[in-house]
């Protein structure tokens, strides 16, 4: 039953190989796993403590889909401070880690026959993300004699008319290289001259042994504006099993009718022109400004005739709310 799409996916060897591993201990043997990519020290305490105390204040609930504006006002400052690089809170987005970052940005960014070049070796996730959203992943080599330095023949060989994206993965994720300050600056220029994106994977930054990171976006405006930056806690922080929003089971709304409202006058109000309702959207904007209540379109959901209501709240908040939209709609004519 399962899509297409899926029957072309390889599972990840590594997640293979740390399961495996696990599955042996728990049998008794001794296995040194040089498998997983994840630190084997525990997440600091004070980052623990931390997340506890932000839970205990009842930072539990959905947040801004791309983070709460603090964290987004932390990432600015990160960038600055580690990167020399500018970013507004309005270019900085959190997700649920790194590798669902990659995801949320391939399927935005790439059309069915899109190409991505990947330089090869590669972190196993690149070609399986791309070529689940209908991308074709290019692999280009690079060897080991460079100590697997981007080659910037065999890249710009590889550019085809349907080239959308270069990965560039420094420091990288299998062959503990990172690439030099010639090959970014190279990069940079055919992704200028070819109107490429290029998709900067800096996951393991902190991991820099020699000097100091040196992101691909530093190289000037221009190809800082078509650079997309990702990175993560996961491997810094030993924080690999940590994910941002996690979902609530189960349900608690009301789906009510709403259409025989429509061809009714709200009257004007705060600003708003008198309007006569035709929509769940008018509804919404009705009993926001009239009633202080907000509910959510059903035209979003699939049916224009219904509104949303979210009940997950206190018997008080409810009482009031329905007091309030009961009085509303009074006021239509
Ligand atoms: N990018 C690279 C190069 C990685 O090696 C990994 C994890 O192994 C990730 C991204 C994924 O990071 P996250 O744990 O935040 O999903």
């Amino acid at each position: 039953m399962l899509a297409e799409r899926m029957k072309s996916l390889a599972p990840s060897s590594t997640l293979a190989v740390q399961a495996k591993a696990k599955e042996l201990r728990a049998r008794g043997v001794n296995v040194i796993s040089f498998g997983a990519g994840e630190p084997d020290f525990d997440t600091p305490e004070r980052i623990k403590d931390a997340a506890i105390q932000a839970m205990r204040r009842g930072q539990t609930k959905y947040t801004e889909v791309g983070g709460i504006p603090e964290l987004k006002a932390a990432l600015c400052t990160k960038f600055q401070r580690d990167n020399d690089l500018h970013y507004e809170p309005s270019e900085v987005m959190v997700s649920v880690g790194g590798k669902h970052t990659l995801f949320n940005l391939f399927t935005a960014t790439l059309d069915p026959g899109d190409e991505v070049l990947v330089p090869s070796p590669y972190w196993v996730s690149y070609p399986e993300q791309v070529k689940l959203v209908g991308g074709v992943p290019v692999a280009v080599t690079t060897d080991e004699a460079t100590g697997f330095d981007l080659d910037l023949d065999r890249l710009r060989a590889a550019v085809t008319p349907h080239t959308k994206i270069v990965v560039v993965n420094s420091p990288n994720n299998p062959t503990g290289a990172i690439f030099s300050r010639t090959a970014l600056e190279a990069i940079a220029r055919l992704a200028i001259e070819r109107d490429l994106l290029v998709v900067s994977d800096e996951c393991y930054e902190p991991m820099t042994y020699e000097g100091r990171h040196f992101s691909i976006a530093q190289l000037g405006p221009e190809i800082k504006a078509r650079t997309l930056i990702v990175n993560t806690c996961s491997k810094a922080y030993a924080m690999t099993g940590w994910r941002i929003c996690v979902m609530p089971k189960g349900a608690f709304y009301v789906f009510p009718n709403v259409s025989g409202l429509f061809g009714r006058r709200a009257p004007a109000a705060g600003g708003v022109p008198a309007k006569t309702l035709s929509g769940s959207t008018d509804v919404t904007e009705f009993l926001l400004t009239d009633a202080k209540v907000a509910v959510v379109p059903g035209v979003d959901f699939g049916s224009d005739a219904h509104v949303r209501l979210s009940y997950a709240t206190s018997a008080e908040l409810i009482r009031q709310g329905l007091e309030g939209m009961a009085a509303a709609l009074k006021l239509l004519s």
